[in-house]
């Protein structure tokens, strides 16, 4: 058998780590061993999309939810949740902070709804956001599960990009962390219906879930590859104590969180190259510079949020979220600084599409 080093050495060459492969970076442990597996997908992001980070304004512009995930604290049965809609002129001036500092282009993320005043909406606000920057400004969604129709309207409307996570790609444990009316098949579905509407697909996974195996993740790196998508939005599973499932976990280890999530980064990196992976906010409420860490472990995007201060405990996903009472332009200040230091640059202010999606579309991928 190959020792590790040398077998790392041929997968930043371009030598498709297998299961048993992906098994191996998801089970070290040694300091020695991880530092060189993020060293390794370190030098295939450089190779393969650069040391700019692509940041992304966040706007959380809703926390209505009708469903009812067991770990999320903004499930439509946490009633101790103030639920708040963002007005179109309080998203217009979120966007208008995230297009003076650059960033070129924002996601709008929600609770899930899918009545029609919530479709057309949504619909509104992409149509304002592309007309405020003369069509230049970038638009992710990230708005739950929707028909195709809802789809195809809100790709007409200018939106180009859509984020939507699987969670987990193993339908048993899938099936664990949602009521029954919470259908795998059917979520599954909405990547595929995006992909069709014309959208670039994000999907991910929490990471270290109750109940999740090695095997599990596995699963996941494969299940990105085999949709063949352009983007990764995947972070440790942090607790929140209003949730079923927050409320079963009593074990909870952060520092165990952080290694899987950085792994899984490096993993999905080494095995994808080209794709665009996000260094998510849950690894910084793990650690400080949770996401600078993300960023030498392979990921290339961050999503600083860009929304008033106002609403942002009433968007609590999970316990202990960073970044509460600091505004859009104090956060952009901390971030320059914090990225300059770890030897990576602001990309300029454009769309920033993975490489991965442009190879897909030209059909020059291997
Ligand atoms: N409603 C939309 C988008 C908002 S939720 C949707 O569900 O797709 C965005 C993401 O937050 C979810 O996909 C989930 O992966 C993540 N999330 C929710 N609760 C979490 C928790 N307790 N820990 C970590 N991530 C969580
Ligand atoms: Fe709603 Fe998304 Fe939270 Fe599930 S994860 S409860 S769909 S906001």
């Amino acid at each position: 058998m190959k020792s590790w080093t040398e077998w790392l050495r041929e997968v930043v060459a371009g030598a498709r780590p297998d299961r048993a492969g992906l098994r191996r970076m998801l089970e070290l442990e040694k300091p020695a061993e991880l530092a060189e597996l993020y060293r390794a997908a370190y030098q295939v992001k450089l190779a393969e999309v650069g040391n700019q980070v692509r940041l992304r304004g966040l706007i959380e512009i809703s926390n209505y939810c009708t469903k009812n995930c067991y770990y999320c604290g903004i499930r439509r049965d946490n009633r101790a949740v103030h639920r708040f809609a963002l007005t179109l002129p309080e998203i217009r001036a979120a966007a208008t902070h995230a297009w003076e500092f650059g960033y070129g282009s924002v996601v709008l993320q929600s609770g899930e709804r899918s009545d029609p005043e919530f479709v057309d909406y949504i619909e509104q606000a992409v149509r304002e956001l592309k007309e405020l920057s003369r069509g230049e400004l970038g638009i992710t969604l990230s708005c739950g599960e929707q028909s195709a129709a809802t789809y195809r309207r809100w790709f007409a409307a200018g939106a180009h990009r859509y984020l939507l996570r699987i969670e987990s790609s193993t339908p048993e444990l899938y099936r664990a962390l949602h009521p029954a009316d919470h259908d795998y098949a059917e979520r599954r579905a909405c990547l595929g219906r995006l992909r069709e509407a014309g959208f670039q697909v994000g999907t991910g996974v929490m990471i270290g879930l109750p109940g999740q195996t090695v095997d599990h993740l596995v699963n996941d790196l494969e299940f990105f590859r085999e949709l063949d998508i352009d983007m990764i939005g995947m972070g440790p599973y942090l607790p929140h104590s209003e949730t079923p499932l927050g409320r079963a976990v009593h074990d909870f280890d952060p520092e165990r969180q952080l290694t899987l999530g950085l792994k899984m980064i490096a993993a999905a990196r080494l095995s994808l190259r080209d794709v665009n992976i996000a260094a998510t906010t849950a690894l910084q409420t793990l650690a400080p510079d949770g996401r600078e860490r993300g960023l030498l472990a392979g990921a290339n995007v961050i999503m600083p949020n860009v929304g008033e201060v106002e609403h942002r405990p009433d968007y609590l996903l999970y316990d202990h979220k960073p970044g509460l009472d600091e505004n859009a332009a104090e956060s952009r200040e901390r971030l320059e600084q914090s990225l300059l230091a770890i030897g990576e640059q602001l990309a300029p202010g454009e769309w920033g599409d993975s490489p991965h999606f442009a190879r897909r579309r030209g059909g020059s991928r291997a």
